[in-house]
């Protein structure tokens, strides 16, 4: 989508601080870190959030928790939390499916 705030992104037009990339996914620092360790991964491919999850593309969200298991461990993260907002009530400010990756502090739950 050209008009794609993260597809812009995974596509290099607008400038991010990578942490890791492959050819289906993109993982870049938190511009408004919410933790000491606050990183996103998103699917290169648009899908809107985690509700447009389908059978064709889950193989890409699955592939994203492997990226996060093996990259959270080369940052040398034990202990962190996944997120992903979807719908306006529910926080996502962008709607292009990410990941949340936070560590570095205490987490609180339930999230507010
Ligand atoms: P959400 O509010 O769950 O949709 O998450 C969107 C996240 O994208 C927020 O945490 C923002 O701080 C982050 N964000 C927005 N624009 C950028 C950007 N240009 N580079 C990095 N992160 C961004
Ligand atoms: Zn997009």
């Amino acid at each position: 989508m050209s008009e794609c705030l993260f597809c812009k992104i995974a596509a290099g037009e607008i400038p991010s601080k990578k942490v890791y990339e492959d050819d289906l996914c993109y993982a870049f620092y938190d511009i408004d870190p919410q933790a000491p360790v606050h990183f996103l991964v998103i699917p290169k491919a648009h899908i809107a959030s985690c509700g447009e999850v389908t059978v064709e593309n889950a193989p890409v969200v699955a592939h994203i928790f492997e990226v996060i298991s093996k990259v959270t461990k080369e940052l040398g993260v034990t202990d962190f939390r996944v997120v992903s907002n979807c719908g306006a009530q529910a926080g996502q400010s962008v709607p292009h499916l990410h990941f949340h990756v936070l560590s570095g502090r205490d987490m609180t739950w339930p999230p507010g």
